[in-house]
This record gives structure tokens, sequence and C-alpha cells, in this order.
């Protein structure tokens, strides 16, 4: 009976981890990826491209491929 405690133990933490992100977002400052639409913290974004001036930040390798092949197609005027 120990195992179903503890998961929802790990329940009750992921919820706090969340609610403490949730309230931290102000803060981090997001950008969106242009590939997916995925929301990527500038701070910690390690894969980022520049195009037109403009840093684009990506959440992962496989993104920032898709996008340095044509950056045209996924950035919007
Ligand atoms: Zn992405």
């Amino acid at each position: 009976m120990d195992g179903k405690l503890q998961i929802i133990h790990t329940i009750v933490n992921e919820i706090d981890n969340i609610m403490v992100r949730g309230s931290l977002k102000a803060v981090i400052q997001l950008a969106k990826d242009p590939v997916c639409n995925m929301n990527v913290d500038e701070g910690k974004a390690k894969i980022k491209s520049s195009y037109g001036g403009k840093e684009y930040y990506f959440c992962g390798p496989g993104c920032k491929v898709s996008f340095d092949k044509n950056p045209a197609k996924y950035v919007k005027k």
C-alpha cells in the first residue's frame, strides 16, 4: 500500500511544481519556438538562430534544423 501513497505524493509534488512555475511565468521570458509553437524559456534555451536581425529559440535541435532550412516559412511578417 506504500506504493499508492508514493504515487499520490508524486502527484502532489508535480502539482506544486506546476503552480510554482505558473507564478514565475511573469518573470521568465518565454519565447515561442516558431517551428512547433512551443513556449521556450529564453534564459535556458541553448538552441537558437538569428534571422532578419531577430533571435529565435527552439525546443530542440530538430526544430532548429527545420528553421534553418527555410526560415521564411516560419517567420510571419
Ligand atoms: Zn520545437
